[in-house]
């Protein structure tokens, strides 16, 4: 059995460049490849993934709020970065760090624009974005009128890009709605080419939409989950690699007798002879409680070793009963055999969820 170090996240970098490259392959030459980084990265690192994603000349990178793009500037990159979520309160650090806002409602629209003209700023660049029916951020239709007269004559801001957010590109029960929401899109941004005079880049596609609907790839696609291996749908696994491994090494081996019981509130109490595994991970590293009590197994020796008893915040206990292991041994708790959607699945989650949720405590370590 290999020996680990640790509880670790191993991040493979090749396998990153794998996925960038086929996602790339579904595009137009001329298609615009931005890299959705927010959230540590999913999970990984921003820093490092950025810093290899910009290696490989992707275009333009994201992240939700502002404080994980200026993290992004302060570590060297110089790619544009959008920020998809930024509150006013840091619309002044976002023109400190040269991060281009994305603005969702008249609030936010006038509110960058004042503190852009206070800053003497010149066509600073900023993205619109619009509401097709995901109903979370972004101006409507009918707010068009509105943004195109509060734009008028405007010389601090210009208009980078203007966009939307699929709800359901997963999910082809939803295509109908999905082709919809493209429809939608392509309607408010010919209104506004119009009004504004000049033609920003157009994207709606998330790696999902970039698989299942070319014909709305526009100037631009927008992807996290697919660099990361994930594909949402068991037709595309064969396309992707899962890029992170998460691994850890049993700490110590009990064997519990019939009426024994295991971890707190005796979760679990032996009705014959028990062989259990204890892991150095738990639900403050992102292994919630619902893995718990049988829920959530991982590997060990190519076997499955389920969770067993209440998951507790620093360690889990494992059924080995019938596997070969030993302390020391090596853990994988998900991987790219057994991925994190597999493991996210034995819980009703997604990979989206357990990767950003695995805890800073974690090392990370990268392979190129
Ligand atoms: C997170 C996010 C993405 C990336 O979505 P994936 O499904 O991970 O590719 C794209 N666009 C927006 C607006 C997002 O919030």
């Amino acid at each position: 059995m290999p020996k680990a170090q640790g509880t670790v996240l191993e991040i493979d970098l090749k396998a990153l460049k794998h996925n960038v490259e086929f996602l790339k392959s579904r595009l137009q030459p001329n298609t615009k490849f931005l890299a959705v980084v927010k959230a540590f990265a999913y999970g990984s690192n921003s820093v490092e993934v950025a810093k290899y994603l910009e290696e490989l000349h992707v275009d333009y990178f994201a992240v939700a709020y502002v404080s994980e793009g200026v993290v992004l500037r302060e570590a060297g990159i110089t790619t544009p970065i959008l920020v998809l979520h930024p509150l006013p309160e840091s619309f002044e650090t976002i023109i400190e760090h040269c991060l281009e806002p994305s603005l969702y409602s008249h609030r936010v629209l006038k509110a960058f624009l004042a503190i852009a003209e206070n800053k003497k700023q010149t066509d600073y660049p900023i993205h619109l974005k619009f509401n097709t029916g995901l109903n979370r951020l972004g101006f409507s239709e009918t707010d068009i009128p509105n943004i195109l007269s509060t734009l008028q004559d405007v010389k601090a801001i210009k208009v980078s890009s203007l966009f939307s957010h699929l709800a359901a590109s997963e999910d082809l029960k939803e295509k109908e709605f999905t082709l919809q929401q493209i429809e939608q899109f392509k309607k408010i941004a010919s209104v506004i080419i119009k009004g504004l005079g000049y033609k920003p880049m157009l994207h709606q596609c998330n790696t999902s939409g970039i698989l299942n609907y070319p014909m709305a790839h526009f100037d631009m696609v927008r992807s996290g989950i697919g660099m990361h291996g994930h594909g949402n749908d068991p037709k595309y696994n064969s396309y992707f690699k899962p890029i992170a491994t998460l691994k850890t090494t049993i700490s110590q081996i009990h064997i519990l007798k019939k009426g024994d019981s295991l971890g707190y509130n005796r979760a679990l109490i032996a009705t014959e002879t028990v062989r259990t595994a204890t892991l150095p991970i738990g639900h403050a590293d992102g292994i919630t409680r619902a893995y718990g009590n049988r829920k959530g197994y991982v590997i060990i020796n190519n076997q499955k070793a389920y969770i067993i008893g209440n998951v507790c915040m620093d360690m889990i206990m494992v059924d080995v009963t019938t596997i070969d292991c030993n302390e020391g041994d090596e853990v994988i708790i998900f991987g790219t055999e057994y991925t994190a959607e597999q493991f996210s699945e034995t819980i009703n989650s997604i990979s989206y969820e357990i990767l950003p949720a695995i805890s800073q405590r974690i090392k990370r370590v990268f392979y190129r």
